[in-house]
């Protein structure tokens, strides 16, 4: 369980009920979640009254869905890059730009309605619209469950469910089950998948750490994910495993300087597109030009001013900036629109070790000279011209 306490502890009565027909075309899964398509049957072009009343104000048009929508329901429109625009309630059936995400029996994880709260609660006021991937929670009908985890077990017989993710399904499945666990609620989450067919691609990236960690010492070299890199590589080579010790910086990425940005977009693109200059040049303008670096930026500093070493790790604005250190980046690019959305808020809590963790992460970071570049060993960056300095 968090410590941040998310509010209210009742379902809210205008959570809208999906339609048990819908039909499911298995997308993707994580350790916790499973990713559907969703569709109504053929034929049918009118959901339950519900569906009709709760989305009529939230469901974009699709001549509309192209410039980015968040589907979060907003005095009757829906917010598109930050504008209002009404949306009549016809297109109110139209699934092709939502995605459900169903929560898997693991017991370690939150139910849907507590990670929900915590999202509006917590994390939602934080950022203005069309900044976030739109979510929005919606009740399940248990028969749509059971269709869903007789898929799961269908895809596992004909070998096409990844064999790390097998013998684990979904919870709210009513029938008697060695794996039973409720769960009541789903997301229908705005679908960043890019269309391929349209020369459309999709960056996934963690920003990390926009500005230094107040407990880094006054001499740093190096920022707060620059130094554990290079120290997650130095433990990783003891091991005899493979790592990379160069990557993204992300005070270059948050630094609103364009040959700056560029070089951490490089990072972002990888090779080849990374060798693309105006594929590079329309990314990084679009990035410096995007909201969330500079609300993240803001909100990492004010949030946690003291540092993991100082600060004390039950407040709520302590484990909301470790949670906005570990957010996703998604960021579509099309032959014509660059659009940047933030997912993956996960619930940060101190507990279970996790806070003797970041201390102890920290303390080494500190002690061993990461941040100042006084490591002991032979490395790689300690050739000339090679060396990792990092600037604010
Ligand atoms: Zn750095």
């Amino acid at each position: 369980m968090s410590t941040v306490q998310a509010t209210g502890s009742h379902v809210e009565p205008s959570v809208p009920v999906l339609p048990d027909g819908l039909t499911l075309k298995y997308v993707a899964e994580g350790a916790a979640n499973v990713i559907w398509r969703i569709s109504l049957p053929d034929g049918q072009i009118t959901p339950p009254p519900t569906i009709v009343e709760e989305y009529s104000g939230s469901t974009p048009p699709p001549s509309e869905v192209d410039v980015g929508v968040d589907i979060g329901r907003e005095n009757g429109t829906t917010k598109s890059n930050g504008a209002d625009i009404p949306t009549p309630a016809t297109i109110a059936t139209d699934y092709t730009r939502l995605l459900l995400r169903l929560r898997k029996c693991l017991p370690s994880s939150e139910s849907n309605l507590l990670a929900y709260e915590y999202l509006s609660s917590v994390i939602m006021p934080l950022f203005p619209p069309g900044v976030m991937v739109g979510q929005e929670l919606v009740s399940l009908p248990p028969a749509l469950v059971m269709r869903a985890n007789d898929t799961l077990h269908a895809l596992e017989k004909s070998g096409i469910r990844p064999a790390h993710r097998q013998h684990l399904y979904l919870a709210g499945d009513p029938r008697p089950n060695e794996q039973q666990m409720g769960e009541g609620f789903a997301f229908l989450l705005e679908d960043m998948t890019p269309d391929t067919s349209l020369g459309e691609f999709l960056l996934e990236f963690k920003a990390k750490w926009l500005i230094q960690s107040p407990n880094a010492p006054g001499s740093w070299k190096r920022c707060r994910t620059c130094a554990l890199r290079l120290r997650k590589y130095s433990r990783a080579i003891k091991k005899g495993k493979r790592a990379e010790w160069r990557g993204l910086c992300p005070f270059d990425l948050a630094s609103n300087d364009q040959k700056r940005t560029k070089n951490a977009v490089r990072w972002i693109l990888q090779p080849p597109r990374s060798e693309d200059e105006k594929l590079v040049e329309r990314v990084t303008v679009a990035l410096m030009g995007c909201p969330q670096l500079s609300i993240l930026k803001e909100l990492q500093a004010s949030l946690d001013p003291k540092g993991i070493l100082k600060a004390d790790h039950k407040s709520k604005e302590f484990l909301t900036a470790m949670t906005l250190r570990d957010c996703t980046f998604y960021v579509k690019v099309s032959p014509t629109d660059v659009q940047a959305r933030l997912g993956d808020f996960d619930v940060k809590s101190g507990e279970a070790g996790k806070s003797d963790y970041w201390i102890e992460n920290e303390r080494e970071l500190i002690e061993e000279g990461w941040y100042t570049g006084t490591e002991e060993g032979d490395y790689p960056w300690k050739a000339e011209g090679l060396e990792v300095v990092c600037r604010a």
